[in-house]
C-alpha cells in the first residue's frame, strides 16, 4: 500500500574488554566484549522505546488526543498499518510547513526541488561517520533511518531535525522500498533537504541504488556520503588486513540473503572457494551452514580461519574465531544474532585476538 498516495500531491567510548574466552578442543573462542548493558541492542529496534522517542513528532498528533496507552495488536502487518496510519497527519502537516516556508521564501518566484542526500553511518561507533556525514545530518529537515543506524549516531542529529524510522528487520518492513521512495520523493519535491541514513555504506548491500536510481528518474538530485562499510569497520577493530601481501591478494563482499524467488546466492561458493581471497558475509547467518560446506566442498580448506561479528564496534560486540568446519556449530551455540558480519580466510588468524596457539603454530604470517 503505497503511502504517499495518501498524501496530498501538491562517541563510542573505548570497548570494555571483559572478554571471556571458551576454548574447545578446536581453536575457537569468543569474547564478550560486552558491559552489563549488553542485551541492549545499540541498533533501532522497530519496536524500541528510544525509536518511539525518537519519533515522538510524527505521533503527536494521537498521543495527545488518547491519554491511554493503546495495546499493540499482534499481528505485524495490522501493526504496520496502524503505525503508518498515526503518523500520516504529522507527515502531511510537516509537509504543508515546507511547501509555505518555501512559498514564502521565494515569493512568486519557482524554485527546483530539494536535495536528497544518501549518506552511510558506518558499522555502529558514532566515531566512524565522517565529517560530511555529521555537517548533513546536522543541517537536514527531515531524516529517515533504518535499523542499522545506531542510537549513539542518532543521538547526534540536531533538535530541529525529524526523524522517521523506515527500517526492516527479517519478515517485517515498517515501508516497503516503494514507500521510501514516494517519501524521499514527496519531501524533495517539497523543497526539504531529505538525508537518507543507511548503516555502514549506502552502496554496499543497503539498496542505495534503487533509491538513487528512482529519484534520479524523478528529476530529483541525489548526493552520496559514502559510510564505512561493517567490513571495513570490523576488520579494523579486530585487526584483520582483508588483504595481505603473500596471504590474500582480494576481498570479495558476499550476500548470504537471497532475494525472494531470486536466484540461491550460494551458487557462488564454486568460485568463492578460494584460498588466496578474503571473504566477508553480509546477511550470512541463516545460509552460514550451507555456504560453509560450499566452500569446504569446492577446496577451501576446512580449518580455514574465520570470525563471526555480532554488532561490531559498538560496546555490545561479540566475536566467535573457529575454523571454517566449525563456525557455523560456533555461531550457533554462541547464539549470535543479526546483525552479525562473518569474515572466511587466512587473513584471519593475522588478528591479534586470534586464539594464540593457532597463531603459534601458523606459517600464515609473511613478514615483509
Ligand atoms: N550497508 C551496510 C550493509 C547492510 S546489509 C554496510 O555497508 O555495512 C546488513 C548486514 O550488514 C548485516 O546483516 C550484517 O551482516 C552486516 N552489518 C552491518 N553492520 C554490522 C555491525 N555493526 N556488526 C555486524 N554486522 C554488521
Amino acid at each position: 500500500m503505497a503511502l504517499l498516495s495518501r498524501l496530498p500531491s501538491s562517541s563510542t567510548p573505548p570497548i570494555q574488554s571483559t572478554k571471556t574466552k571458551s576454548f574447545g578442543l578446536k581453536p575457537v573462542f569468543t569474547i564478550n566484549c560486552a558491559s552489563n548493558s549488553q542485551n541492549i541492542s545499540p541498533f533501532t529496534e522497530k519496536h524500541s522505546i528510544e525509536r518511539y522517542d525518537r519519533d515522538s513528532w510524527v505521533y503527536k498528533n494521537q498521543l495527545q488526543q488518547s491519554s491511554s496507552s493503546c495495546p499493540l495488536p499482534s499481528d505485524e502487518e495490522f501493526v504496520r498499518d496502524y503505525d503508518i496510519a498515526l503518523q500520516l497527519p504529522e507527515l502531511k502537516k510537516l509537509l504543508q510547513v515546507l511547501r509555505e516556508k518555501r512559498e514564502n521564501e521565494n515569493g512568486s518566484e519557482k524554485r527546483g526541488p530539494g536535495n536528497v542526500f544518501l549518506v552511510g553511518t558506518g558499522p555502529g561507533d558514532p566515531q566512524l561517520l565522517t565529517l560530511k556525514a555529521l555537517r548533513v545530518i546536522e543541517s537536514a529537515d527531515l531524516l529517515l533511518y533504518d535499523r542499522l543506524v545506531s542510537n549513539d549516531v542518532l543521538s547526534l542529529v540536531g533538535p530541529n531535525a525529524k526523524l522517521l524510522y523506515v527500517g526492516k528487520t527479517a519478515g517485517y518492513h515498517s515501508r516497503t522500498q516503494e514507500e521510501i521512495h514516494e517519501l524521499l520523493l514527496c519531501f524533495a519535491e517539497a523543497g526539504a533537504s531529505v538525508v537518507r541514513l543507511k548503516g555502514g555504506d549506502p552502496l554496499v548491500f543497503g539498496r542505495g541504488g534503487e533509491e538513487m536510481d528512482f529519484l534520479q528518474q524523478q528529476g530529483i538530485e541525489v548526493k552520496v556520503i559514502p559510510g564505512i562499510t561493517a567490513a571495513s569497520g570490523i576488520a579494523a577493530e579486530l585487526g584483520i588486513p582483508l588483504t595481505h601481501r603473500g596471504v590474500a591478494n582480494s576481498v570479495r563482499f558476499l550476500t548470504g540473503h537471497s532475494r525472494k524467488g531470486g536466484t540461491d546466492p550460494l551458487f557462488v561458493a564454486e568460485n568463492a572457494a578460494d584460498p588466496d581471497s578474503t571473504l566477508v558475509v553480509y546477511m550470512g547467518l541463516s545460509t552460514l551452514p550451507s555456504l560453509a560446506s560450499k566452500l569446504m566442498y569446492h577446496g577451501l580448506p576446512d580449518d580455514t580461519p574465520a570470525a563471526a561479528v555480532e554488532r561490531g564496534t559498538t560496546p555490545q560486540q561479540r566475536i566467535v574465531f573457529a575454523e571454517l568446519k566449525d563456525l557455523a556449530d560456533e555461531i550457533a551455540s554462541n547464539q549470535l544474532a543479526s546483525p552479525t558480519l562473518i569474515i572466511i580466510g587466512k587473513v584471519v588468524a593475522l588478528s591479534p585476538l586470534w586464539p594464540g596457539a593457532m597463531k603459534e603454530t601458523s606459517t600464515l604470517v609473511e613478514s615483509r
